[in-house]
Order: C-alpha cells, then structure tokens, then sequence
C-alpha cells in the first residue's frame, strides 16, 4: 500500500502527546511525524490519534447476547458450572444456528467497531486456526496456550509444560486463565504454574481472582502479565481480582473483555466499567491514563508485541485508532468514548473503517470495503457485516440485536 498522512492532528502515544503532528505511514508501519506524502488526510482539532487499542482477552467464537450468569443471589465456585448453565441457556440454543465461521466474524467486528486492531482469542489454534484469516482485524497467531491449571480444565494445546517451553523457544507470550474460582484447586493456580516452570514473562494470567498478597509478589518478580476482566468477574463471582494491590505492586495489568455471554459488549465499554468498579471498590478514581496503559502498551508487553503496536513511534506497525473528542484531555477522552466515535482504525496500515467524508482518500488504497450509516454518519468498513447482521437475523429467524455492531440495518 502507498505511502498517506494523517495531517493537523493530535496523536497521543503512551510516551507524549504531539500536536498539530503529521503522522506518516509507510509499508504498513508509522514511518515518523512532520513528514508528507502525496495522499492526506486533516485529522482536525476535534478528534485525537490513538494507537488501535488491543483487547487482551476476548472469545472470539462467543461473542453472542444476551448476557448469562448465575441464579439471582448465588455466584459460581469457579468456571465449571457457568459453562453448563450457558450451555443449558435460550441464548446457546440460538446461537447453535450460527455457524463458527460466522461467530468469529461477529467476533472481528465487535472489536474492530471499538477501536481494537488485536485481539488475543482464548482458543488454542486446533480450534481457531480455520477461522482467523480474512478476518477484518488482526486476531493473534503467535501465542501457546492452556485453558486453566487445574484438574477441571479443558485439555487443551499439549499441556502446561510444553505449551510454557514451546513459548520460550519461539518468544510467544504463553496464556492461561487462572484462579478463576475459590475451591481450593483454583486456588493453586500460582503453585501449579511454578511447579511446571511456568511462571515467567512469557505468561499473561487471565482472571487470577484467588491471588494472595505472595501471589502477588511472586507475579511481579516472575515479571509476568494479567488480563484483567471486571465485567465477566463481577457478573460470574461478584468480585475481581486485587486490582488496586496487583497495580501498586508495578505488575503488567492489561484489559480484556471476554466474550458478551459474561463481558462488557466491547473494550470500551469494558474501560468505563473498569472505572467506575474502581470507584466503588476503593473510593478512588482509576486514572485514565492507567487505562489508556492498560488496552495499549500493557496489552502489546503482555502478548510480546512491545514496541511493535500499542504505541505510535517510527518503526512500529501503523495500528491507529482516531476517536471524536469528548473531553480536553486525550485519556479522559479516550474513557468516555463509544462505538459511534471511532472516526477511524487502521490495522498494519490499512484503513479497515473510516468516516468517508474525512478519510474516504484513503480508503482509495485498498479494496472490499462497504458504506455503513452509524450514528447518521457515513463510514466505510472492511467486508461486509450489514450482510453479516442479516444473516445472523434470518438464521435465528427473528430481528436479533447484538448491541457491539453500531450500524443501522
Ligand atoms: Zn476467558
């Protein structure tokens, strides 16, 4: 793809804030700011350039409504028996006439309606490989994986052991939920990941709800990351993780939203839930700025992807996210918007959505994209998730909403 510009703009990187900066991309990565180039695009003074944000915790094949927790005044030991409750649910029945092609699409389109350009989907690859390319957003290939470390888990991938050492070798990050539950196998998860040699920077924890204060430390020595799901937590367990002491102790926390049966309905959503849980937990404001931390840079260390996306610097791929202003500042901003104000993502440097009227030039580059009208406003988007929608409609056979896709039908 040709070499374009996104002009008068304010681009917010973990590191600074640049403004009135042209930022240039070039082969599919940021080539550095103040330069030009034939094609261009005015960001404008009512809008900020983010790096696409990265949901570090997703299942992308899950990503269906309405939402499917425990019987009113009860909460689950562990995963075990939401998974039989969702499967015993009207809205898993609905969804079997939904082929898994089509639930990792919906999947795609959840987050890339949200601003999110990579997506760690807890499937090993036996499973998702088929699914994952054409897909509009990038979806993670380089990772190894478990499902859980107790006895109740999944089987999935080769084991701890030799999914963690395979890991090592090939400089992937190595994910597993853990501590998802209070019986007292969930809550070993730490235990068993040392005794298998696990616990390291490769690892990024999904849940760690049982953690102790030693967990704790021991997380932050190993140098290893957290995703952090409120949303799925409380709705499951009625608590979270201690997200207050896991910050404080300097551990890598990122987001991520897990599917809609049990999450936020995108990352965004996910982002102000994690706020304002933070508030009612500790009395206390969540920074905004943690959180920008937390679905950028946090999440790119977390998948092994530092310095490579999550950040906006010469060298790193040209993954942008331009949002509508909401606030003054570029953090608060970022917290407060929604769906209906992502003005534009770029992943790799394509243009994947886009309002036409601003970035329609750019668009010019690539090829297969549709109209859309979300929020009254024309957009462009990669593939076709109008025909999507329509789909998903006709095979359950009444008007489903699923509240992640923005556009009108
Ligand atoms: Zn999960």
């Amino acid at each position: 793809m040709d070499a374009y510009a996104l002009s008068d703009a304010t681009v917010v990187t973990p590191r600074k804030i640049r403004s009135s900066a042209t930022l240039l991309v070039e082969g599919g990565r940021v080539a550095g700011f103040g330069l030009s180039a034939p094609r261009s695009a005015a960001v404008g003074p009512a809008s900020f350039v983010y790096p696409a944000l990265i949901n570090a915790h997703d299942h992308l094949r899950g990503n269906y409504l309405p939402r499917v927790g425990p019987p009113p005044g009860t909460f689950y030991p562990n995963w075990s028996p939401w998974d039989a409750d969702l499967k015993a649910s009207p809205a898993y029945a609905e969804r079997a006439a939904l082929d898994v092609a089509t639930m990792y699409r919906l999947g795609a389109y959840k987050n890339l309606f949200s601003g999110v350009a990579t997506v760690m989907d807890h499937f090993p690859h036996e499973i998702n490989g088929p699914y994952l390319p054409g897909l509009p957003i990038r979806v993670l290939a380089e990772y190894c994986l478990a499902h859980e470390c107790s006895s109740f888990d999944l089987k999935w991938g080769d084991g701890i052991e030799a999914e963690h050492a395979r890991a090592v070798e090939r400089r992937w990050p190595f994910v597993t939920h853990l501590e998802e539950g209070f019986d007292a196998e969930s809550q070993d998860g730490i235990g068993v990941l040392e005794r298998a040699g696990a616990l390291d920077e490769r690892a990024l924890l999904v849940h760690c709800l049982g953690f102790s204060e030693e967990d704790i430390r021991k997380v932050r020595r190993a140098g290893a990351s957290v995703a952090w799901c409120p949303a799925s937590n409380l709705l499951m367990f009625n608590l979270t993780c201690k997200i207050r002491k896991l910050l404080r102790a300097g551990v890598n926390v990122a987001l991520g939203t897990d599917s809609t049966h049990t999450g936020s309905a995108n990352l965004l959503a996910e982002m102000k839930y994690a706020r304002s849980l933070y508030r009612g937990l500790y009395g206390e404001e969540l920074p905004a700025k943690t959180v920008f931390d937390m679905v950028t840079a946090n999440a790119a260390k977390a998948l092994g992807l530092e310095g490579r996306t999550g950040v906006l610097e010469p060298g790193a791929m040209a993954d942008i996210a331009v949002f509508r202003a909401r606030a003054e500042d570029a953090y608060e901003s970022l917290c407060l918007a929604e769906s209906g104000d992502l003005e534009l993502l770029v992943v790799g440097g394509e243009p994947v959505y886009g309002l036409e009227a601003r970035y329609g030039r750019l668009f010019e580059l690539g090829s297969g994209y549709e109209r859309l009208a979300v929020g009254g406003r024309r957009m462009l988007v990669k593939g076709d998730p109008a025909a999507l929608y329509r789909g998903v409609r006709t095979a359950v056979g009444f008007a489903k909403e699923l509240d992640y896709l923005p556009f009108e039908v």
